[in-house]
């Protein structure tokens, strides 16, 4: 059987992950533990593979560990709240904060838009980390996590039309719902400012998707089943086409239950997917298939 295998030219991680991935590597190469404020990455194979080596995980809100003085902490890509980072740098050795510039750029662009508008949507998930840390930045953001969730609470609020409101985005968040939005928002409100902070990285890596998922039979999206970033390109990808999760190489087989002949297959990756990975899922591709057509996007 021979199958045609589209690698996506924007996989594996992103600089931002990256950049935070390789901090806490490097650190570990001198210091025998090295404590990461919340989950550096959303893949739990690079976590074991961190953990093996020192890294300790703690939760940078609640009780902080006993002996953190003695070590150096890092603070994710995702970023902090800023009394959160202060607490840190009160009680550790010291703190490296590998906060992506990208996600500190929005959060300074919310904090100023805060500052001149009387509301401030954010697309969001409440609970992602970045969100989370957004709340340090700015008081009482409204955050929602689709245009569905925006129309309620626009019913709910039922705000005076003539408020100045501004939105922006997660930087993980897809940019057809951004617009539907503020298309929305802006039915309601007479003033609506507008800042697409959304990541360009995660924007071409839709973009990329949308083409690929039209000319392939499936599409294989590489990641951790808790990455909402992977997630959001699955749900994209199944607009146009099966779609299939594959977290394991050993999975792949349960995973995509169908190969024949002639099937042309794109692979794409969410930004906490580490390049290794991806080879290894060409690799099993390898022995699943008998003959595996290789392009690498460029
Ligand atoms: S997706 Fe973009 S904003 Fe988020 S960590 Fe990666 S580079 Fe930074």
């Amino acid at each position: 059987m021979k199958i045609r295998l589209i690698v996506a030219k924007n996989i594996g991680f992103c600089f931002g992950v990256r950049r935070s991935v390789e901090t806490v590597e490097k650190l570990l190469e001198s210091e025998r533990k090295v404590y990461v404020a919340g989950e550096l990455v959303h893949n739990e194979r690079v976590l074991n593979e961190l953990m093996k080596k020192g890294m300790v995980l703690f939760n940078p809100h609640s009780d902080l560990p006993k002996d953190l003085k003695a070590h150096t902490v890092v603070v994710r890509a995702h970023g902090l709240p800023p009394n959160i980072v202060k607490r840190l740098e009160d009680h550790a050795g010291r703190v490296v904060d590998t906060t992506c510039p990208i996600v500190m750029d929005m959060f300074k662009t919310a904090k100023g838009l805060a500052k001149k508008h009387d509301r401030l949507y954010v697309l969001g998930d409440p609970n992602h980390p970045e969100i989370v840390a957004l709340r340090g930045y700015v008081e009482d953001p409204i955050v929602f996590k689709d245009r569905n969730e925006l129309e309620k609470i626009l019913k709910m609020r039922n705000d005076n039309p003539n408020l100045k409101v501004a939105l922006i985005s997660q930087t993980t968040k897809d940019f057809m719902t951004f617009q539907r939005s503020l298309e929305l928002l802006v039915k309601h409100f007479k003033c609506v400012s507008v800042n697409r902070t959304i990541c360009d990285i995660t924007i071409k890596r839709e973009e990329e998707l949308g083409e690929l998922s039209k000319k392939s039979d499936v599409v294989m999206v590489i990641g951790s089943e808790k990455s909402s970033n992977t997630n959001k390109l699955l749900r994209i990808a199944r607009e146009n086409t099966k779609a299939f999760l594959v977290s394991d190489p050993h999975d792949l087989r349960r995973r995509i239950p169908e190969f024949y002949d002639g099937m042309v297959v794109s692979m794409v990756s969410g930004t906490s997917t580490p390049d290794q990975l991806v080879d290894e899922m060409i690799d099993e591709l390898k022995k699943i298939c008998e003959e595996v057509d290789v392009v690498w996007s460029r």
